[in-house]
């Protein structure tokens, strides 16, 4: 071999090299999707941390250039006018070829051009023959929901997520006591797939339906079912239905289509009718995506104001749409929609609430689904009697030697050692070793709800009056056999 033709080709495995740490220019082209008026879009850009897309891509356009100047690397561009990319790469939205998280990441990835996020499959046993009823009264595809029935409520929606910031997102919802509905997605923006344990992504799912939150689906990667295939279509509901029932036991029967796109004549709507889905967009729109900064999310603060203002909490209702992958929605925007909509009389509750659809309807337990290798031993519902030498906690503090389970504390041991039934206690961090830990839901979809309304009063009121008779049993004992030695 000829020095000059060694050097050209190390000069292109140094480009290769370059391209793929840096990634080439789609993040950018990915942003500057262009919004319709009926589909909502939503650009969701999720830039790396100190990852600068301007930068990269007159850097990454150079090098573009001097590959195909050096090498005319006939495989390197891909997409309808170039064809396919080699096997095992993935074809960018920009055209290029690779294996990075930029070049796979889904929705941007070109599906039918190479390998791409979309293409990865959750584990574990198929949905695909789990009977589907059009159970209650809801109605299901080809129908779409575009509003609550029930006055003077609100259902805040959010898509896209889980993200980075979804967790704060909870902790907000969780202060204002305020039910939502997360559309999720299995697999969007690179962040891997959401019941890969070794992610935080099944943790805040879990998170959702202890706190009482309903959890719908939105697609696996958030693919437009407009404009793929009928049997594409199927795998956008089916593996996300895999990848939450990994999580959660069952799976959801509400969904909303990415951009809101499922056109008729597309056969979409009816494919999700036959797969027993709820199909919902929203009656008001936050815009939240076009104004995700400290200067622009008074415009989304000012519309929800207008909307809101001219209603009255008696007769009207609210099915906003929101995305938990922008940062000023979760910091900013979504705080001040629960003080004004409680100032002005409405009512925050999930999708399911505001429709008056019984939450059995929710979602379909998957009755094969055994759960994982550790949680087969898990109860259904309620704590567990524990084997374990532990003394019953006295004070309300937890740990090795303490146990909740028993206790008038709670049943839960926060990682803070105090037992408790709330989400800080029964949730994250919540120490399985001393009292139960919701982690797992029941195959009936049915979470297990300490903060729930309806359950959290029901539940504090009986553990109260059961005290209270206790103690006063108690007392009664003492004080007769007090009087009968007296005597
Ligand atoms: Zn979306």
């Amino acid at each position: 071999m000829h020095l000059h033709q060694l050097l050209a080709i190390l000069i292109t495995l140094a480009g290769l090299a370059y391209s793929c740490i840096h990634g080439p220019t789609e993040l950018n082209n990915a942003i500057e999707e262009p919004a319709t008026s009926q589909d909502q879009l939503q650009p969701e850009p999720v830039p790396m941390p100190g990852f600068d897309p301007v930068d990269v891509e007159d850097q990454s356009q150079r090098l573009h250039l001097q590959l195909r100047g050096i090498t005319q690397q006939p495989n390197y561009q891909c997409g309808p006018k170039y064809g396919t990319c080699p096997s095992g790469t993935c074809c960018s939205s920009a055209g290029f070829c690779g294996t990075t998280t930029a070049h796979c990441r889904s929705p941007d990835c070109m599906l039918d051009y190479g390998l791409c996020d979309t293409h990865r499959s959750p584990k574990g046993p198929l949905t695909k023959d789990i009977p589907r009823p059009h159970i209650g009264r809801v109605p299901y595809g080809p129908q779409e929901i575009r509003s609550c029935t029930v006055p003077g409520t609100i259902a805040l929606t959010f898509d896209d997520g889980p993200t980075r910031y979804t967790g704060d997102l909870l902790d907000l919802l969780d202060r204002y006591d305020a039910p939502a509905t997360f559309f999720i997605t299995g697999i969007n923006n690179g962040k891997g797939p959401i019941d890969d344990p070794s992610l935080p992504w099944a943790d805040l799912i879990e998170r959702m339906t202890i706190s009482g939150h309903q959890i719908a689906s939105h697609t696996w990667s958030h693919e437009d079912l407009s404009k793929i295939t009928a049997e594409q279509r199927q795998d956008q509901m089916l593996k996300n239905e895999v990848a939450i029932r990994n999580i959660l036991g069952s799976f959801p029967t509400y969904m909303r289509p990415p951009y809101s796109s499922c056109v008729p004549g597309s056969g979409c709507r009816e494919a999700l009718g036959d797969l027993g889905y709820h199909i919902v967009l929203y009656d008001f729109d936050t815009d939240d995506y076009k104004n995700d900064s400290p200067n622009l999310i008074q415009l989304s603060k000012d519309i929800f104001d207008r909307f809101l203002n001219a209603g009255n909490s008696k007769t009207n209702s609210w099915l906003i749409i929101a995305h938990d992958a922008h940062e000023q929605t979760v910091h900013n925007l979504t705080e001040h929609m629960l003080k004004t909509s409680a100032r002005l009389g409405y009512r925050p509750v999930t999708v399911g609430d505001c429709l008056r659809d019984p939450r059995d309807n929710w979602y379909r337990a998957d009755s094969s689904w055994t759960g994982h290798q550790n949680k087969k031993k898990s109860p259904q519902k309620g704590p567990k009697k524990s084997n374990a030498p532990q003394q019953i906690s006295v004070d309300g503090t937890c740990g090795a030697n303490y146990t909740c389970l028993g206790s008038r504390f709670g049943i839960c041991c926060s990682s803070k050692n105090l037992c408790g039934n709330t989400t800080s206690h029964c949730g994250h961090g919540c120490k399985k070793e001393a009292g139960y830990c919701a982690v797992h839901v029941p195959s009936n979809g049915d979470a297990w709800d300490p903060l729930s309304p309806g359950s959290k009063g029901a539940k504090s009121e009986a553990d109260s009056n059961g005290r209270v008779v206790g103690t006063a049993a108690v007392t009664s004992l003492v004080l007769a056999l007090i009087v009968a030695m007296w005597m």
